[in-house]
């Protein structure tokens, strides 16, 4: 349910209606925006009469709202969400690219690549420290020394740092040399992460869980709005279908889907929803045609040597391709790609 004021509502009008949601045992939520003043309500099992709140002050409607999700969707907050890393922003007319090896492998091949990213125009990088993988004898990372490693790169290329988060015991940890929190496709249901990187505030980056329903993915992002974080971008990072010839299968509907159904920014990661680097970047056309608001992508100095996701990950010169071919998009779009022509 949302309750909606007159848009010069005082703070003591916003105040005795917050306080009544709060008297009848629901949770009351200040909905930010710049077209109207709205508190959306969550916590209450049945329907709510409006009569509770139609009479109080200030108060010009009230709106039922029946779909699962509340704080994400457009009906609670119809204007796009801007998050704002430092000053790079996600879901305004920017296309932003995040790119760099999936692991963290050196502290020399993470500064390699993060120069190539800064070559390249492009203002995000990254790279796993702490990797989930599917097994336990694969490479995990090189965990907090990597975290090191990263921070390092970034201070030098002056770039933003996007890292994985893998359970809250790590979270700290990786809060502290990484400017978005990337909740990995493993995670995508591990609400008690989701509800910590929700208390924490910062960006978070959260991607589709390899078999979940776009649905899903948003009651996902919910737990962070839930605890008043609003900096979520979503990503489409490819889904399980009966295919075999790619990884997984790049589902680019989720895109206008999700851009119809929620204010969250959307980015798209090719490199894992192709599974092969020739086809990152078509597929990374497609996403910022069908309005993509980022993409990621993995690139490293030597893919033949890579420590993990080798095969799907661009060499420096096909990544610099890629990213001119994408410049010339801009006319089409009406938006910048974040990169150098
Ligand atoms: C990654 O980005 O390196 C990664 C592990 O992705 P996903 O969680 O989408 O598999
Ligand atoms: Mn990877």
């Amino acid at each position: 349910m949302l309750i909606l004021l007159k848009t010069d509502a005082s703070r003591q009008e916003i105040e005795t209606v917050k306080n009544r949601v709060a008297e009848l045992g629901f949770t009351p939520h200040e909905i930010p925006g710049v077209q109207r003043v709205a508190i959306g309500i969550t916590g209450n099992k049945a329907k709510v009469s409006p009569d509770n709140f139609l009479t109080l002050p200030g108060v010009v409607d009230v709106i039922s709202v029946s779909k699962p999700f509340k704080l994400v969707g457009r009906d609670f907050k119809p204007e796009n969400t801007i998050v704002d890393v430092g000053g790079v922003t996600f879901g305004g007319n920017e296309i932003q690219i995040i790119a760099g090896p999936c692991s963290v492998e050196s502290r020399e091949q993470i500064l390699e690549a993060a120069m190539l990213v800064k070559q390249s125009g492009a203002k995000l990088l990254r790279g796993g420290a702490f990797k989930p993988r599917t097994s336990p004898y694969a490479f995990q990372g090189l965990k907090v020394e990597g975290l090191e490693y990263l921070k390092d790169a970034a201070e030098k290329t002056g770039l933003k740092v996007v890292t994985e988060v893998k359970d809250t015991e790590t979270l700290a940890a990786v809060a502290e040399c990484s400017d978005i929190l990337q909740i990995g496709a493993r995670n995508m249901y591990n609400f008690s992460l989701l509800e910590k990187v929700g208390d924490l505030g910062k960006p978070v980056l959260l991607k589709r869980g390899f078999s979940s329903t776009i649905e899903e993915l948003l009651m996902a992002a919910e737990y962070i709005l839930s605890r008043g974080n609003y900096n979520v971008i979503l990503c489409e990072r490819g889904i399980r279908t009966f295919e075999t010839y790619t990884r997984n299968t790049l589902d680019l509907n989720a895109v206008p889907l999700i851009k119809k159904l929620s204010h969250l920014p959307v980015i798209v990661d090719p490199s894992h929803g192709t599974g092969a680097w020739d086809l990152v970047p078509p597929m990374a056309q497609a996403a910022i045609a069908a309005g993509a608001d980022g993409l990621m992508i993995e690139v490293h100095a030597h893919p033949e040597k890579a420590m993990s996701d080798g095969y799907q990950s661009l060499s420096p010169k096909t990544f610099l391709a890629m990213t001119k071919q994408l410049k010339k998009f801009e006319s089409v779009i009406q938006r910048a790609v974040a990169v150098d022509a």
